[in-house]
């Protein structure tokens, strides 16, 4: 058997850490068995989907150097590789479902389904479907589809019984169909949720293991019925532990950088975050903690992995990375540098904002030294304003650094508009909202444009400085949680 491995990421946001792991360990995995890694676009949520977000992960796995077989732009004989592409396919199967009876029309308005949950709640049942639609006659259902009435398709469900899979590093795990929705396979716009999508491709793209992360273990049952009804061998699960926080939470980019491009941008070297990575749920039988991917794939095994939750460490991370710098020869050193920051791209976004400020090439560095490489550290002083209370300035960045915690794109117009909305909510001036933001971001007063400059830091470097910022105000809990409160009056747009 070929062994075939696969990453699913959907092309929202920032292209996430997580993705990148995912990645590392089924490249490995594939890798070590001659097999193949397959990269699968899953964008059937078209409102979240965006182009750019999908380039952004083509864009962090070839810089990071884990190539894949099949897949957008390398093609393949299982294509087309994005799923919005595969809609036929999707329908081809439900049909099958459907005349099996293993999945029927749902009807139900989203008030009876809300009516419905609410009444579970109260009776601190499990929120499911309650089956209302699964006794409708064949010739009912189709005279109201034959009338256009929306409809969505949903599985069937066994009434009682359990499902039992084995996860290769759990061993058997059961679960009750009890606590199993009967999951909608088909929207009604006639796009298949991930549940479906996701048994069809497998399955139609050959996978033969599936290592992905654990916050999918639980729909593991919906899937294996799916497998079942079909009559098609289930791949072999590996449910990878999920990135953490210092804290223990789920890693959360309101707590971490979490967008690879952050890290790129920041001169994390490929090969160190790799190695991170690595180290995640994972580590060398000899416990060595640097090494090459190519001895990762070497020594990988998959039975080595550890379900409990790795943290994600900035100071582990920036060490790590240390290692590697301090390992290269002057040569390769000066490559690094110009990889990163003299490559075109880079300099392409900066020029066009010091152009017109800089007479002598030298006079360029000063302009933008924030914008390469940390900005200065912080006092209390440094935000004092004739006009400004401390209390506004806290106030200001923390509304600030909400607004970017929902941000779900990063656009100059859309912050600059997000932006003025909030000064006016908060009864301020914008340039006087905008000063505390200066001063958090470049640590000056006098810099170049305040929106230019967030776009080109991006939103993981301009959040941990406006958190930066709070922490040198000395920002007490009570006055963040009166912060909170007093945000939920406003309105924010994402
Ligand atoms: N789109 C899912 C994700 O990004 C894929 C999960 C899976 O690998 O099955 O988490």
């Amino acid at each position: 058997m070929t062994v075939r491995t696969r990453i699913a990421p959907s092309p929202t946001g920032d292209p996430h850490v997580g993705t990148a792991y995912m990645a590392l360990f089924n490249w490995a995995f594939a890798r070590q068995h001659d097999g193949q890694f397959v990269l699968r676009i899953e964008d059937t949520d078209q409102a979240r989907s965006t182009p750019e977000s999908e380039q952004a992960i083509f864009t962090v796995l070839r810089w990071l150097g884990l190539d894949w077989d099949e897949g957008p732009i390398v093609g393949g004989p299982h294509g087309p590789y994005r799923q919005s592409e595969r809609q036929a396919l999707y329908l081809e199967h439900i049909e099958k479902l459907l005349a099996q009876g293993d999945a029927f029309h749902c009807f139900c308005s989203k008030q009876r389904l809300d009516e419905v949950r609410a009444e579970q709640q109260e009776a601190k049942q499990t929120t499911r479907y309650d089956g209302h639609c699964l006794g409708l006659s064949a010739d009912e259902v189709a005279k109201r589809l034959a009338a256009g009435e929306p409809s969505v398709v949903r599985m069937r469900v066994p009434e009682t019984g359990a499902c039992t899979f084995k996860d290769r590093l759990r061993g058997e795990v059961t679960i009750p169909y009890s606590q199993i929705d009967m999951q909608v396979l088909l929207k009604a716009d006639g796009m298949p949720t991930y549940h479906f999508a996701v048994v069809v491709d497998d399955h139609l793209m050959g996978i033969t293991h599936i290592l992905r992360g654990e916050e999918w273990l639980n729909s593991v049952p919906k899937h294996q019925l799916l497998y079942q009804y079909f009559d098609w061998p289930m791949p072999e699960l590996v449910h990878l532990p999920l990135l953490r926080n210092t804290d223990q939470s789920k890693l959360s980019k309101r707590k971490n950088p979490t967008s690879v491009t952050y890290y790129r941008d920041q001169g994390y070297l490929p090969e160190a975050l790799l190695n991170y990575l690595g180290l995640m749920g994972w580590s060398m039988p000899d416990e060595e903690e640097l090494f090459t991917l190519q001895q990762m794939v070497q020594a990988f095994d998959i039975d080595r992995i550890s379900t409990s939750g790795p943290i994600f460490d900035q100071d582990k991370l920036r060490w790590m990375n240390g290692q590697y710098l301090r390992a290269l020869d002057a040569e390769a050193y000066a490559e690094k540098v110009q990889e990163w920051l003299l490559n075109k791209d880079r300099l392409r976004d900066l020029i066009p904002l010091v152009q017109e400020r800089a007479e002598r090439l030298s006079d360029l560095l000063p302009l933008v030294d924030y914008l390469l490489g940390a900005r200065r550290a912080l006092k209390p002083e440094d935000f004092a304003h004739k006009k400004l209370e401390r209390e506004q300035v806290v106030k200001v960045i923390h509304h600030t650094l909400a607004l970017f915690d929902r941000k779900r794109s990063w656009q100059r117009d859309d912050l600059y508009e997000s932006i003025k909305a909030l000064a006016e909510q908060c009864d301020l001036k914008l340039r006087e909202f905008l000063f505390p933001l200066f001063i958090a971001i470049s640590g000056r007063e006098v810099s170049l444009p305040l929106f230019d400059s967030l776009i080109f830091l991006g939103p993981d470097l301009s959040r941990g400085r406006l958190r930066d910022a709070l922490e040198v105000l000395a920002i007490s809990g009570k006055e963040r949680k009166r912060l909170d409160k007093a945000l939920d009056q406003l309105q924010l747009s994402d």
